[in-house]
């Protein structure tokens, strides 16, 4: 049986843009990437998603308290290669503007950090754990997107590709 390259999709705090042009690209991709792709973690996509033997990870969003960052170590953890995707992950912004606020800003919005659990700061993925790759954009670039997976495809030997 052929290999399939496995990866998942995670997001964290962002407005899952990235996510929507994946789901899109499937428009043109879906025959194709169904023969090359183990897809074992996609909240978008199903419901039983499984966090282990990941070959890449894709992971769009910033960071923004403890407990995502400590998911974010768990799926690196699973994951021999991890993408940071779209400028949230791979920057920061534009989540992390807060981070440059003045203190009367900063003063005014303490409320809702507290309420929603957040940290002080917003971080990028790259401030967590260690990022093999980068698809930058916002939304991610399309074809920044189809480069780096087919990379990986050929580093993963998965015909096909
Ligand atoms: S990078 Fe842009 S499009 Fe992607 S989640 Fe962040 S704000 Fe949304």
């Amino acid at each position: 049986m052929q290999r399939k390259l496995r990866v998942g999709w995670f997001s964290f705090t962002c407005c899952e843009d990235s996510t929507m042009i994946w789901v899109e690209m499937m428009n043109d991709n879906l025959f194709k990437w169904k023969k090359l792709l183990d897809i074992r973690h996609a909240r978008v996509l199903k419901k039983n998603n499984r966090l282990y033997g990941i070959d890449v990870a894709f992971v769009e969003g910033a960071i923004t308290n403890e407990s995502d960052a400590k998911k974010l170590r768990s799926i690196r953890k699973h994951s021999k290669r991890l993408v940071a995707i779209g400028s949230c992950a791979v920057t920061g912004m534009p989540a992390a503007q807060r981070n440059v606020f003045d203190d009367a800003t900063k003063k005014e919005i303490e409320f809702l950090l507290k309420k929603f659990n957040q940290a002080d700061s917003v971080r990028m993925v790259k401030d967590i754990v260690p990022v093999d790759e980068l698809v930058v954009g916002c939304p991610m670039a399309e074809d920044a997107f189809l480069r780096v997976l087919d990379k990986y495809l050929k580093e993963f030997g998965v015909s096909g590709a």
